[in-house]
């Protein structure tokens, strides 16, 4: 029990009460030592940049809980077994201070960078959408110009030139403009709201999904990334609100979470750098069906880092 502290090596599957316990992320041993760790993965609780609905603060929280019930059978689909295969650890959550918000970004920044020094890889669990550009900023520093892989009602290129503002609708537009990011090789999957410049950035629809299905957009985001560096940011908006109610900014018309989960898997191959799940609000979830749908993904990212680095 509570492997969470008790667990003696990195890697393995857990048989422990999904009911119980100390809960970490995938029942990985809570640490800040990195060695031999090949994969970090780190709670943002974060939400003071919203536009609408609160409540990604807490979506670390929901995430480790819900993704208790993934660690008895390696993830369905992969014919790997990360838990064996991958030392990861829960590096636990950001320290900041809530009253110093103007700072949270290089705080943010610094975290992931000291992650990434250490050697081991980054998956993040948000928060509010924002806290995608410091930790774009932390790969771009390390990789060089990367090729995004949004999936998201929103494209989050709204126009904003203010470096002062901390804004989950302006992190990929900052990131571009930055040159942290390289728009051809970049690409948005999922958007159904209207902005006026996409910036180069590849776009394909929710309504393309639905139509072309997510073999098809795989394919196409496999074209676009290329062999560049890249970075998955998953908005669980993207998830029509059926699938993921407990999210700030809700959209109809979304992904239902078996296309997410056929996308992600068929993008094995890309080049995955990092990732993150982000906009995961327990306060409108129901039935903790947005925090599954959460979970899911952060395994997801964690079996396209494992493959990318042919970790089986
Ligand atoms: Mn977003
Ligand atoms: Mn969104």
């Amino acid at each position: 029990m509570d492997g969470a502290f008790a667990r003696e090596g990195l890697k393995g599957a857990s048989a422990e009460n999904t009911f119980g316990g100390a809960v970490s992320f995938l029942r990985r041993r809570y640490t800040k030592d990195l060695t031999g760790v090949d994969l970090a993965v780190t709670g943002v609780p974060f939400d003071q940049a919203v536009t609408n609905r609160p409540g990604a603060r807490f979506g670390p929280r929901a995430i480790r809980e819900a993704s208790a019930l993934q660690v008895y059978d390696p993830p369905w689909g992969w014919g790997i077994d990360p838990l064996s295969a991958v030392a990861i650890a829960d590096y636990g959550d950001l320290a900041f201070d809530y009253a110093r918000p103007a700072e949270f970004p290089a705080v943010l920044e610094a975290h992931v960078a000291g992650i990434l020094a250490a050697g081991a890889g980054c998956i993040a669990l948000g928060g509010d959408h924002s806290v995608t550009l410091p930790i774009l900023r932390a790969h771009a520093a390390v990789h060089g110009p990367l090729a995004l892989v949004q999936v998201d009602a929103h494209s989050d290129l709204w126009p904003d030139d203010d470096a002062a503002r901390v804004d989950h609708g302006t992190f990929a537009y900052k990131a571009m403009r930055e040159g942290v990011i390289d728009p051809a090789r970049s690409v948005l999957v999922g958007g159904r709201t209207v902005v006026g410049d996409m910036l180069g950035v590849t776009d394909i629809p929710a309504r393309t999904v639905h139509e072309d299905g997510p073999a098809a957009v795989a394919a196409r985001v496999r074209d676009v990334v290329g062999d560049a560096p890249c970075y998955l940011t998953f908005d669980i908006d993207a998830l029509d609100p059926a699938f993921a109610p407990g999210t700030g900014t809700p959209v109809w018309g979304g992904l239902a979470s078996w296309q997410a989960a056929a996308l992600l898997r068929d993008l094995a191959g890309v080049r995955l750098v990092g990732g993150d799940v982000v906009e995961v609000s327990p306060p409108y979830d129901s039935a903790g069906i947005t925090a599954v749908a959460g979970a899911h993904v952060a395994m997801e990212l964690i079996c396209l880092w494992a493959w990318a680095r042919g970790l089986r």
